[in-house]
């Protein structure tokens, strides 16, 4: 390249940029100071209660989490430069992998680096061009990138509309796919909505297509004893593939995982591309996981805690006069619509103390700006209502209550 063209490449990001900025889209970094918890600090030395975590449970900042990370630390070691087949892989991943196919009723387990490999690494070794995908409109990223690795035709459904997945079964079928699969988040993340499995297992069988869900915002804490959406929906033991991560409810460092049949499990291993060309997880993760799966398999202490405080919330910030997508998960959208609004309300919130997301176009449709509460394990009844009160007075300053 001569100096003239890389210049003009040098210039092209900084004015893509700039156009960023203007629009309001540039994500900026919080810097915490502090562990991850309930209450965080960040680097100018201010106090503020974390409503934006995916720690459901908790666990992130948790000591006794720590402790068990720090014992396979010792046991272990650091690290295995290498991936799983060739000498990455110690008892602790094979621990880990059997305790996660036991937690959510499945026969194996495959562990990957991230959620985001798992769903990449999933369907181009199961399926090719004799076959259909048929995935949900807002299925994440990962799944989305997933599917573009694999030759399947792509059949894509309107959100948790069944009449359209049915359409899109039919479609497939009448273009003479071999197998099909429907694909879903489990739980949907701007939203809080819990995909319908029931009805979705229903068509499956009835269109003799496999099932596969993301569990990234369920596992650990959705369902009676925390399966995940699949225990939630009472369907455990339909669902043939399970994704997830544990990067969120179970434990938040990083790791991801993908779980159902032995055919299925032994054939990424043989062949899914971030299993076989990207190094182990490491295995402090992989002991703290496990001390996590025992925790929360003993009780479901922390899972209760975190659904009570999830009902407190949404019944206590509609009372206020605000609007919130119904529902029963930690993820709460209060709708503020305007994206200006959503954007200043955000930032005042952060004044009084409250640490928390906006969301606006294009990452939710036009005029659906919110900002998107995620409740925990860890907080307290006393910062809920600091939390709450804050919601008031931004909502008063900014003249979006309902009942005022
Ligand atoms: C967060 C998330 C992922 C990615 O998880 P990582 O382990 O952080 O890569 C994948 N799918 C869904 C639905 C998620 O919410």
């Amino acid at each position: 390249m001569s100096d003239g063209a890389k210049n003009a490449f040098y210039s092209g990001l900084q004015q893509n940029l700039s156009t960023l900025r203007e629009q309001g889209l540039f994500k900026p970094e919080r810097v915490l100071a502090s562990r991850q918890g309930a209450v965080v600090e960040s680097e100018d030395g201010r106090t503020l209660i974390n409503m934006c975590a995916n720690n459901y449970l908790g666990l992130s900042g948790d000591l006794e989490t720590q402790k068990a990370a720090e014992a396979a630390l010792q046991k272990y070691g650091y690290g295995l430069s290498s991936v799983r087949f060739i000498c990455g892989t110690q008892t602790v991943h094979k621990e880990l992998e059997r305790k996660l196919s036991e937690f959510l009723g499945t026969e194996d387990t495959i562990l990957y680096a991230a959620a985001f490999d798992a769903n990449g690494g999933v369907f181009e070794p199961l399926f090719d061009e004799n076959d259909a995908i048929i995935s949900d409109a807002l299925n994440h990223a990962s799944i989305i990138d997933g599917i573009r690795l694999c030759k399947a035709a792509r059949y894509r459904y309107a959100n948790n509309d069944m009449a359209d997945l049915e359409a899109q079964l039919q479609a497939a079928t009448a273009a003479g796919k071999r197998h099909k699969v429907i694909v879903t988040d489990g739980a949907f993340s701007m939203d809080g909505t819990i995909a319908q499995l029931d009805k979705i297992c229903d068509l499956a069988d009835k269109y003799g297509a496999l099932t596969l869900i993301d569990e990234s915002h369920a596992s650990g804490f959705m369902g009676a004893t925390g399966r995940g959406t699949h225990e939630h929906c009472g369907v455990m033991g339909r669902i043939d593939i399970i994704t997830g991560t544990l990067g969120k409810a179970l434990g938040g460092a990083m790791g991801g995982f993908t779980s159902g049949r032995k055919e299925v499990i032994e054939t990424l291993r043989q062949k899914s591309r971030p299993y076989l060309f990207s190094n182990t997880l490491a295995p402090m993760i992989a002991g703290a996981s496990l001390s996590v799966l025992d925790r929360i398999s003993k009780s479901t202490e922390l899972r209760d805690r975190l659904h009570e405080n999830t009902a407190y919330f949404r019944k206590e910030i509609e009372r206020i006069g605000f609007t919130i997508k119904p529902g029963t998960h930690p993820v709460v959208p209060v709708m503020l619509f305007d994206a200006p609004v959503a954007q200043k309300f955000a930032a005042r919130m952060f004044e009084l103390g409250v640490l928390l997301s906006g969301f606006f176009y294009p990452v939710v449709p036009m005029g659906q700006a919110r900002v998107r509460v995620q409740l925990s394990a860890a907080h307290t009844r006393e910062q809920l209502d600091t939390v709450l009160k804050a919601f008031e007075q931004a909502g008063r300053e900014l003249g979006i209550l309902k009942n005022n």
